[in-house]
């Protein structure tokens, strides 16, 4: 299997290591696999038996063929390990009759960046060696709050890989902070600069484009990547929970083998309902797909017009992971149903103008998958609430933004088909949002909601989240924007 940029006409093609090693085609555009491969039901029927680790090596040595069974086995089963998923890598829980939750939220961090943050740095690192890269992978990261504690907790101690994390000082919430401050890890570093996330992310793209800097940093033993959510080592690894959902559902008989199933994911990047779509090229029963979206529901209306549209209001939300305008995985999308000169045509006035609109025949193509749904706060707020007081299941912001659009496809379409609601974040995550959405009050400050939330519902703070005010502090320095990259050479 061979990968190309969703932008090059002439289809150059690079090896998954390449691709995984890169992250972002030279032509800006995104890798895509130059087939797809199949899954039939009897090997469907057969993973329904096998481990979440031996699943996933299955499902990604279709894709990264250069990687042999016995490489990704070992990855897989070092991410997906006891220790940092203790509840399984993604319980699927019914919430009532016809609906269930697919919790990927049981890692390290709380959140579903650890499905694909906890294999995809073990990926590569094998791809430095395959390669040929004699030098050390620097990560750097500037983040608004969840990628860089996910993204920590992925890289740390892994081999050939060193990982710097930048955050606004005043800019994530103290849950956050504190999960990056007391990061553990012999490769590991963390650094608050004075500024929002705007000069954290400048000042980033900065060093990346800095030859002089980059020079330096070779002279030393090492090259410059990230952990993008477009890389295809983030995002093959998200097409194999759609499978073990699949397969969960087989084993307790909610549906026979060959029977179709919907999901519905709440939307940002579109990175992890892409996957669902990939997984149902390769064959497995999905029937529609629910694109979930909070008030910034550019997908929505893109879905139902073929239009897409940045040009509006930005809504900071209750579900910030989903307070997104530009959804860069859209692209990969576009390739597959439009190809490439008018994904390359769409992409260039995204950039000039902030809109597009695909023609009839894609806009039918995508609307044979995908429906789009919305749901503003009020409605989240509610359907969260509903869901804990009659269904007894406590859900995130995110994941509640999903239960409300479930909920008005259900009431719009009368479709009986199973529902699986893709779960992105444990609610204690978010725990002052879900106490206020339950009870109509104001949480307390800091970890005090995480308290409160346990006290009414009874149910167990996620553990990457226990106790986390008691843990020591790693991590203090705060820099001037303009320091950075002094903070780079002080950790090489
Ligand atoms: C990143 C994230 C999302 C959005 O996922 P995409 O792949 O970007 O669409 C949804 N919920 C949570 C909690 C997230 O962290």
């Amino acid at each position: 299997m061979m990968f190309f940029s969703t932008r090059d006409s002439e289809k150059k093609l690079y090896s998954a290591s390449q691709v995984i090693k890169q992250g972002l085609a030279d032509d800006g555009g995104l890798f895509v696999p130059d087939s797809i491969p199949s899954v039939t039901l009897e090997e469907i029927a057969e993973l329904a038996d096998r481990s979440y680790p031996e699943k996933a090596a299955t499902i990604l040595s279709k894709f990264l063929s250069d990687y042999t069974y016995d490489e990704l086995l070992e990855d897989a089963s070092a991410a997906y390990c006891e220790s940092s998923f203790p509840d399984g890598a993604a319980p699927l829980k019914k919430i009532k009759d016809g609906t269930y939750s697919l919790e990927l939220w049981r890692g390290p961090t709380a959140a579903f960046k650890d499905m694909a943050l906890q294999i995809m740095p073990r990926l590569l690192s094998r791809a430095l060696v395959k390669t040929g890269e004699q030098n050390t992978a620097l990560i750097l990261v500037a983040t608004s709050g969840d990628t860089g504690k996910a993204a920590l907790e992925g890289h740390k101690d892994v081999d050939k890989v060193k990982i710097m994390v930048f955050y606004p000082v005043d800019g994530v919430s103290k849950v956050q902070k504190l999960q990056m401050v007391t990061q553990m890890g012999n490769n590991v570093n963390v650094c608050a600069i004075k500024g929002n996330f705007d000069d954290a992310q400048t000042g980033v793209k900065k060093i990346f484009s800095d030859s002089v800097a980059k020079e330096k940093l070779l002279e030393n033993g090492y090259v410059l990547s990230s952990a993008n959510s477009i890389n295809w080592g983030r995002l093959a690894p998200q097409i194999v929970y759609y499978f073990h959902a699949y397969c969960e559902l087989l084993k307790t008989g909610e549906i026979a083998l060959g029977d179709k199933i919907n999901v519905c994911v709440p939307t940002g990047n579109f990175g992890n309902i892409f996957a669902a779509y990939l997984a149902k090229l390769m064959g497995l029963p999905i029937d529609k797909m629910v694109c979930a979206s909070n008030s910034n529901n550019v997908l929505t209306d893109f879905i139902s017009t073929g239009v897409y549209d940045r040009n509006r209001k930005f809504h900071l939300t209750m579900s910030p992971s989903m307070d997104i305008l530009i959804s860069s995985n859209l692209e990969r999308l576009l390739y597959f149903t439009a190809g490439t000169e008018e994904t390359r045509d769409c992409m260039k006035k995204l950039s000039e103008s902030g809109r597009y609109e695909v023609s009839e025949s894609v806009k039918a193509a995508i609307k044979e998958n995908f429906i789009g749904y919305c749901a503003d706060e009020d409605e989240t707020a509610k359907a969260l609430r509903a869901c804990y007081n009659d269904n007894g299941y406590l859900a995130d912001t995110h994941t509640s933004v999903a239960l409300a659009c479930a909920d008005k496809y259900l009431a719009d379409s009368k479709d009986d088909t199973k529902m699986v609601v893709v779960s992105t974040a444990s609610p204690y995550k978010f725990a002052a949002d879900v106490y206020k959405s339950i009870t109509g009050k104001d949480a307390a400050d800091g970890t005090g909601a995480l308290d409160q939330l346990e006290a009414l519902s009874g149910m167990e703070i996620s553990y990457p989240l226990k106790d986390l005010d008691k843990r020591a502090v790693n991590f203090s320095t705060v820099v001037d924007a303009d320091k950075m990259l002094d903070e780079v050479y002080k950790f090489m």
